[in-house]
């Protein structure tokens, strides 16, 4: 049987199956039902968040996050992340301007997004890479001080802690990816915390083609998730608890067992972690190769997250082709070993085994 990096989790299907039966009860499949409405709050208590609205997947979030903020022109991002980040400014027709990171936390490094900043910057958009909380102290400062918004993309944030809150708080909208492969899934799915009340309730309409009863206030999309999707968020949720202990256990069985031989992400002191992503960092890209190589040799497939620097995109234009020598470094030597809920223990021995050479 084929391992890979994750496996999307599924719950019970009796369980999955008694929401089902909800929405035939109901017969209401979408716009804003009973079901996503009871997962928004119930995720608003779980995360210890306000103002989070559910849409469609983690990258539309994004777009909708730069629609409500009013960006266009330039946006400074990390160059280490998945496509999504950057790729979604673009299809704005925003450009990224990428500002490297730091070699031990993977996230952006506040010290050289000042050196960025041009009378085009319109906001900054940092990712907590691996569920890793950035520096959002001195990213706030650094935003106030140009009048900058700052948007996270907090796709492998779920659930973390920061000095005692949500990480979710920080910033002016961050969103989340609720995608099959992250740790709490909806199939497909996203959501937005929203700091601004007002801004909260216009994204409401946005997400519904600007509708508002039958007016039609304001330019909207559809970026509406379904009861189905919802439904699976409900029957995930439940099961949260046991998730993160099972990952926590494998995690910290990678950590006792690599630490003393890889590099491994340094994580705030003050963070609580998820336990979403298990990265090791090689000497050279050849010694990465060649481990995956063996490990592919017995049906188990790490992933190069991330891979290539997102600076190194092909379809970039001139002025987002900066060097990042930091992040372009990283992505070449970084590798996320497999972690999901069920993954056996023996398989995780196996894959420390070929680790050790
Ligand atoms: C998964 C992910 C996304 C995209 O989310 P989707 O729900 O798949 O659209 C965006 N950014 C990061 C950092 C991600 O890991």
């Amino acid at each position: 049987m084929r391992i890979n990096v994750t496996k999307p989790y599924l719950p019970n299907i009796d369980k999955y199956k008694s929401y089902i039966d909800q929405i035939y009860q109901n017969e209401w499949l979408t716009n804003n039902g009973p079901l996503a409405q009871k997962l928004e709050r119930a995720l608003e208590q779980y995360l210890g968040v306000k103002n989070l609205l559910l849409v469609t997947n983690g990258t539309v979030a994004l777009n909708l996050a730069y629609k409500l903020l009013g960006i266009s022109g330039d946006v400074i991002t990390t160059p280490f992340s998945f496509v999504a980040t950057s790729s979604s400014l673009m299809w704005d027709g925003i450009n990224p301007i990428f500002s490297d990171i730091k070699a031990n936390s993977f996230n952006i490094d506040p010290g050289l997004i000042r050196k960025k900043i041009t009378s085009k910057t319109a906001a900054i958009l940092p990712v907590h890479v691996f569920g890793n909380p950035c520096e959002v102290e001195l990213i706030q400062k650094i935003a106030d001080e140009h009048n900058l918004k700052v948007i996270y993309d907090a796709a492998h944030a779920f659930g973390v802690m920061y000095k005692g809150k949500s990480i979710l708080e920080y910033g002016d909208i961050s969103t989340l990816s609720f995608h099959a492969t992250k740790l709490f899934h909806t199939i497909e799915g996203g959501a937005l915390i929203i700091k601004d009340n007002d801004l909260y309730q216009k994204a409401k309409r946005m997400i519904n083609f600007g509708l508002d009863g039958v007016n039609i206030e304001c330019l909207g999309g559809n970026f509406k998730m379904n009861e189905f999707q919802a439904a699976m968020g409900l029957a995930v949720l439940e099961d949260i608890d046991s998730i993160l202990t099972c990952r926590k256990n494998l995690w910290q069985f990678y950590y006792d067992n690599l630490q003393s031989h890889y590099q491994l992400q340094v994580f705030s002191v003050e963070a609580s972690l998820n336990y979403h992503y298990f990265p090791v960092v090689f000497q050279a890209e050849d010694d990465l190769l060649k481990s995956v190589n063996k490990l592919n040799q017995i049906n188990i497939f790490p992933r190069r997250y991330f891979y290539p620097s997102l600076n190194k995109l092909n379809f970039l234009d001139k002025v987002s082709q900066n060097e990042c020598p930091i992040s372009e470094s990283l992505s070449r030597r970084i590798l996320c070993l497999p972690i999901y809920a069920e993954l056996e223990s023996e398989i995780q021995r196996n894959i420390i085994e070929v680790l050790y050479g």
